[in-house]
Formats: C-alpha cells, sequence, structure tokens
C-alpha cells in the first residue's frame, strides 16, 4: 500500500474535532477517547500496509466507539446460571434476596450507623450489627462476622493458637478449590499444626494421645467438598469437646456451609448446623455466608462470649473487617430465618423448588422457541448444590435440551452474549436448568438462545 493511501487517514486532532465524536467526549471525557482515536488509527494504518482498502470517516467512527465502549464497560457483570449448580462459586455464591439487596441500598446511598451508637451519641462498634442475631439464631452466647470463612478460620487460630499446637485430622486437611488448601491457609495464623489419625479413621484417642503442653485447640473441619465413603470413622463433636475441655484445650470447628435449616426437610443428605456444633460443646464454629446461608461473602463466628470478645480485640480483625454493605445484606438475609420464611432467599428457593414448577418453567422455554423454529426437548436432569457443600448431593430437575453438532461452539456463544448464559453440556446437548435462573431473567432465556444460535451458525 502506497504512503499516499496513510497520508489520507485523517489526523487525530480532525477525528477528535467531529461534531460525532462530541457526545463521546462529554460522556467518557477527552483523554479515554483520544487513546481510542489513536488506537483506531494504529489499526488503520496496520491494515493499509498489510494491503487493505483504506477505512471511510465512518468506520474510523465506530472503531473509536468500539474502542471507548471496550474500555468502560463492566468487567464484573450479571451472569444468567443455567447450569443448574446452585452454589457456583465461579459464579458469585448466593445470589441475595429482595430484602438484603435493599438493605444494600439503604445504606450505600448515605451515611449509616456503622459505628455509632445512636442512642448514646457516640462511636459504637461496626460489630454490633448482624453479630447478636447470628448468636442468637444459633444459640450461641456471641458472634462475630470478618469478610469470609477462610479468613474468620485463620483468626480463630491466630488469636488462640499462634506459637502453639492445633491438631486436626489428617482427613480433614481439604483443598477448598482455586489450589487453596486449608493447611496452607491455616499455617498463616502461626499455628502450628498437628495431624492426628489417619486419612480415613481418627478416633478420640488419636487426638488424645497428641495433646502436649503446647497445645492449644482441637480443630475440626467439615470434609465440604467431597465424601469419604467405606472404612471410616470419625468421633463425636460431644466426645471432642469434652476431651478438649478436660485437657484444657478449645474445640473449634469449622463447618464450611453455614446451613442453619436441616437439609434433611430437602430430600439431601445431613450438612453440619452451628446449632448442633455449639450444643455438642464446640467453643468457637466458623461457617462462610454465601454458601448454604445464602447471604454475602462473609465469615462467621459463633461461640463463648469470652472467646469472640478476645477476637474481636485481636489486632488482626481490623484487617479481615467487613463492609457496611455485607452487614446490612447479612442482616437481612438472616432476619428470613428468625421470621421463618427462607424460601424468600434464592439458595434455598433453587433447593427447594417443586418438579412442577421447574418442568413448567422449561416447558415454556421450549415452547417459546418452538414459536421461532428452534426445536427443544424438555428432558429430566440433575441439579446439584456446589460451594463445595454436599458432594455427591444432586436434585431432580428438568432441563431444556438443545441439541447440536457442535455444543461447545453454542455454550461459546451464550457466553458471549449479553447477558451471558452459562449452560451445561451432557451428551452433546446444552442444558439449561430453570433451577438456577432467576424467575426475573426467565423471558430472557430463549432470547439469549435465539442470538447464540444466529452467532454460532452466521460464517462472520
Ligand atoms: C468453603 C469453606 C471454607 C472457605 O470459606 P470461604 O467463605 O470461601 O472463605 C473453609 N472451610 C470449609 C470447610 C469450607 O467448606
Amino acid at each position: 500500500m502506497s504512503v499516499s493511501a496513510l497520508r489520507h487517514l485523517p489526523s487525530v486532532d480532525r477525528l477528535l474535532h467531529s461534531p460525532a465524536l462530541a457526545p463521546l467526549i462529554a460522556a467518557h471525557g477527552r483523554p479515554l477517547v483520544t487513546d481510542a482515536v489513536r488506537g483506531a488509527l494504529d489499526d488503520a494504518r496496520a491494515r493499509l500496509q498489510a494491503g487493505g482498502s483504506p477505512p471511510s470517516e465512518g468506520d474510523l467512527l465506530d472503531a473509536v466507539r468500539a474502542r471507548v465502549d471496550a474500555r468502560v464497560a463492566p468487567t464484573l457483570v450479571p451472569v444468567i446460571n443455567a447450569s443448574g449448580v446452585i452454589i457456583h462459586t465461579n459464579l458469585g455464591r448466593a445470589p441475595l434476596s429482595a430484602d438484603a439487596r435493599q438493605a444494600m441500598l439503604d445504606v450505600a446511598l448515605g451515611y449509616s450507623n456503622l459505628e455509632y451508637d445512636l442512642a448514646a451519641g457516640e462511636r459504637g462498634s461496626r460489630y454490633s450489627h448482624a453479630a447478636g442475631l447470628i448468636a442468637e439464631l444459633t444459640g450461641a452466647e456471641a458472634g462475630l462476622i470478618v469478610n469470609n470463612n477462610a479468613a474468620a478460620v485463620t483468626l480463630i487460630l491466630a488469636a488462640l493458637g499462634a506459637g502453639r499446637e492445633v491438631l486436626i485430622a489428617r482427613g480433614e486437611l481439604v483443598e477448598i478449590g482455586g489450589g487453596f488448601r486449608i493447611p496452607d491457609v491455616l499455617r498463616q495464623s502461626g499455628a502450628r499444626l498437628v495431624e492426628v489419625g489417619t486419612t480415613n479413621r481418627t478416633y478420640a484417642r488419636d487426638y488424645e494421645a497428641a495433646i502436649t503442653p503446647d497445645t492449644a485447640a482441637i480443630l475440626t473441619v467439615h470434609a465440604s467438598n467431597f465424601k469419604l465413603v467405606g472404612f471410616t470413622h470419625t468421633p463425636d463433636r460431644a466426645d471432642l469437646a469434652a476431651l478438649a475441655h478436660a485437657h484444657g484445650l478449645w474445640l473449634i470447628d469449622d463447618i464450611g456451609s453455614g446451613a442453619l435449616v436441616d437439609t434433611t426437610a430437602y430430600g439431601l443428605a445431613a450438612e453440619p448446623t452451628p446449632q448442633a456444633s455449639l450444643a455438642a460443646g464446640a467453643d468457637l464454629v466458623a461457617f462462610s455466608g454465601d454458601k448454604l446461608l445464602g447471604g454475602p461473602q462473609a465469615g462467621l463466628i459463633v461461640g463463648r462470649r469470652e472467646l469472640v470478645e478476645r477476637l474481636r480485640r485481636f489486632p488482626l480483625t481490623r484487617a479481615l473487617r467487613v463492609d457496611k454493605l455485607t452487614l446490612a445484606a447479612l442482616h437481612a438475609t438472616l432476619l428470613h430465618y428468625q421470621r421463618g420464611d427462607v424460601e424468600r432467599i434464592p439458595v434455598w428457593a433453587m433447593i427447594g423448588a417443586s418438579p412442577e414448577t421447574l418442568h413448567a418453567r422449561a416447558t415454556a422455554w421450549a415452547v417459546d422457541l418452538a414459536a421461532r423454529s428452534i426445536a427443544a426437548a424438555v428432558v429430566a436432569a440433575e441439579s446439584t448444590v456446589g460451594g463445595g457443600a454436599l458432594p455427591g448431593e444432586t436434585l431432580p430437575t428438568w432441563a431444556l435440551a438443545l441439541a447440536a453438532t457442535r455444543p461447545s461452539e453454542v455454550a461459546a456463544q451464550l457466553r458471549r452474549g449479553r447477558p451471558p448464559i452459562v449452560a451445561r453440556i451432557e451428551n452433546d446437548r446444552v442444558l439449561f436448568d430453570p433451577r438456577t435462573v432467576l424467575a426475573e431473567q426467565d423471558a430472557a432465556v430463549p432470547d439469549a438462545i435465539v442470538a447464540a444460535l444466529a452467532r454460532a451458525t452466521s460464517p462472520e
């Protein structure tokens, strides 16, 4: 391509002064648009040098707009979860209830009494919010909220076990996903983890044999994301608590998912509850806010008042402190448990969704698609709880099944849509499980499928 064609490209200045770009500059500022203009011209120049034809001014302006859009678009966007995995860690775990969302908005829009005692007119404590309610709901003397459960357990060990020994069963040294291993996280606390028992069988006497004058506590970690079956043994929480207390140790229980209600009432296996753990004698129980509790990301600690007070005053707590939005959402979520309207928490609404409702929703999608000449079937499938909770447990569901010659291409196009949809591929079909799709997203699903299929089959 000749030098003269390059010369015909408009200058940065001329494009910037084009009236067509004025609204873009007003909305996003001159520096960003200038960058985009330079980038668009660089691209055009490279294409010309590679033998391409000169772009029109309209093409250049479109390229500038596309560059600006790409720069200002949020990287974190809502996604429709049609995967059937309810607590999908990669998709942000628990969706919040309407009340929790409203509570966040209420405190986000202005000032709040986050650390202000309105009755006394003086400094208050952020740890007074939601902590009392979780203690009440679990039958604990006191509660404390930090950033997540990994932080909660690390804090407990740092405050109570740093420089000392903490006993943990070999079978409970778990990896929680994303390559993070509980023992690596816990070692950051400065406590020395002492492994007891064997992978599959651990007895109270194994813990007892490992107790030394340096031992501070026994830590139990719920094997949330895998199932140990066959020749196994784990001691009763109550026996362990008795052993710990007889030796002046604390029993710390990391129960993981924080189910406050009985999962067996929903046809699922039993998950440990903080209530049961405290009743069995655990001194501190730690769990996540955004797994089966169904609230925001948080780490909840409940247990003996004297220990919770120690944690509250421990310097590391300052580094793990929760935000006001979290506290607002958590409190609103906990109120559902207090009132007994747990079905208004999305995670529990999804777990409790009836097969009839799921069938009707999948069928409505199929009917909508049929009207647009897209064939899809409604098939029996399985949803999972996910989030490292209830491994191997599934809930029967009805899913929309789309036969495709290249299902992974269809799935890729679904992810590229706005909003993106994450579906599941099974036996060369793309499956959409209505269980994990929020009711208000129902109408968007067939539209997104139509758009994705069009992109997947277009030659580009
Ligand atoms: C999920 C989990 C954690 C980590 O909790 P986060 O809230 O993700 O930090 C720790 N322990 C157990 C047993 C878990 O299941």
